[in-house]
């Protein structure tokens, strides 16, 4: 598959995770492509009785472990490359993780920001309704991303449901708890990245009382980890999301920044904070940096400026390959979105296993159960970079693409 800059980004990881395994070239090509991609034209009645025509995707990359697993995003950049390219980091993440899932993607290329309520919901069970044939619990199991959020799960579980006959609560994960979802859903993935942010900070020898951070983004993942990490003593100097950013040195209270955005739509002119660009706030004076908004934000252009010791991806793709090299060539760690924001499909996996097996855990045992994997995951991580003498990233693709070849290579290929 020929594509575009990000999904040839994608491609160069499986390259270089393949060429450092030695992997059989079979295997790699069966890797580079996905094994199924699904295009539709959502087509919705909008309020004003017109006809809005929004195209839709859902890639699902391999499942040779288990179903497909991953986040639907409703955003004006989602492409057909786009969610192949996130796709592909899906089924790592999971192999990395020891989920039994393979990785898929999915998205609408929307504004959902114009959209009404109403128009969200019918634009999300028309989709629903499009890629029905391929969705279900033992086959694809949908989840939150990008500008989607617990709400629209629960209009996919019903959706399906409905199609289906019966209530399939198992059908998605990221739903309200009323309908099945799992305790500590929410923070899960800022969970992730904060306790790999804490075994990082013991390497790097940065005690996290106090400890400087910025954040981009304050979505489900950038507000949580201003939560979960205020909570753990550090103190949140700069957030910013799609309309610029904050900063004050004395640090934010992120509940009382949440207010603020609920009331004016966004970060800008908090109490106390000095209003800067999101190009200021990855440069800005802090020890630790998490991106948790887009891809492609630490670049060639802005890497080099960078002031932390620790850069943590809260985000999917958030650093260009060429940033990569300038970040480790500084001695920055960077803990890479792989194996940072694998908390998210982790608690998702908890949340299907409660569902098939018709039991509801208690926030206790969630959280018990992620800090072990999550532990688990990033020193497997650690331990090959050292033995490997490479950044966390190349050790991390290693680690998830070899645990994908093997499981290719011990089922054969049929026929
Ligand atoms: P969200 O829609 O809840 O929040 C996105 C945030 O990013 C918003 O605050 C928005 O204002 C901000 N933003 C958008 N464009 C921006 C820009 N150009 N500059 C700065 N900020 C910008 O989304 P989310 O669920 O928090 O996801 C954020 C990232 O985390 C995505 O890359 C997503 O793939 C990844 N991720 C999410 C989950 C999950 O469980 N939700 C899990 C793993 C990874």
């Amino acid at each position: 598959m020929v594509g575009s800059k990000v999904l040839n980004l994608a491609l160069d990881q499986l390259k270089l995770a393949s060429e450092r395994l030695n992997l059989d070239k079979n295997i790699y090509e069966i890797l580079k492509e996905p094994k199924r991609a699904i295009l539709v034209s959502v087509t919705i009645k909008r309020d004003d009785n017109n006809v809005g025509v929004f195209q839709g995707v859902r890639v699902q990359h391999w499942d040779v472990k288990g179903p497909f697993k991953g986040g639907i995003r409703f955003h004006p950049n989602v492409t057909l490359d786009e969610v192949t390219a996130l796709s592909m980091l899906m089924t790592w993440k999971c192999a990395i993780a020891n989920l039994p899932y393979g990785g898929a993607k999915g998205g609408i290329c929307c504004n959902s920001k114009e959209m009404s309520n109403k128009e969200l919901e019918r634009l999300t069970r028309r989709y629903t309704s499009l890629i029905f044939d391929y969705l279900g619990p033992h086959r694809d199991i949908p989840a939150p991303d990008l500008y989607t959020n617990e709400q629209t799960m629960a209009w996919i579980m019903d959706t399906y449901s409905q199609l289906r006959g019966y209530s399939v609560p198992e059908s998605v994960t990221g739903k309200p708890i009323a309908i099945g979802g799992s305790e500590g859903r929410k923070c899960a993935t800022a969970n992730s990245v904060a306790i790999c942010t804490r075994e990082a900070a013991k390497k790097v020898r940065l005690k996290l009382k106090n400890a400087k951070i910025a954040i981009q983004g304050f979505g489900n993942v950038g507000y949580n980890i201003a939560s979960v990490m205020h909570k753990m003593g550090c103190k949140i100097v700069a957030v910013s999301d799609s309309s610029g950013g904050v900063f004050c040195v004395d640090g934010i209270n992120p509940e009382q920044l949440f207010l603020h955005k609920s009331k004016t739509g966004s970060v800008l002119n908090f109490k106390k904070c000095v209003n800067i660009t999101n190009d200021d706030l990855l440069t800005s004076t802090c020890d630790i940096l998490i991106p948790a908004a887009m891809e492609n934000q630490i670049i060639e252009k802005n890497a080099d400026k960078i002031k932390s010791k620790i850069v943590t991806e809260g985000a999917n793709g958030p650093t260009t390959p060429k940033a990569d090299q300038i970040l480790y060539e500084k001695g920055i760690y960077l803990i890479p979105d792989i194996l940072a924001n694998s908390g998210g499909v982790t608690v998702s996996y908890f949340e299907w296993v409660q569902n098939l097996t018709r039991t509801h855990w208690s926030l206790n045992e969630v959280s018990t159960r992620l800090v072990n994997q999550v532990i688990k995951a990033f020193h497997e991580v650690e331990k090959l970079s050292k033995k490997e003498r490479s950044d966390l990233r190349t050790s991390a693709l290693m680690l998830g693409v070899g645990k994908v070849a093997d499981a290719i290579n011990t089922r054969g290929l049929w026929p």
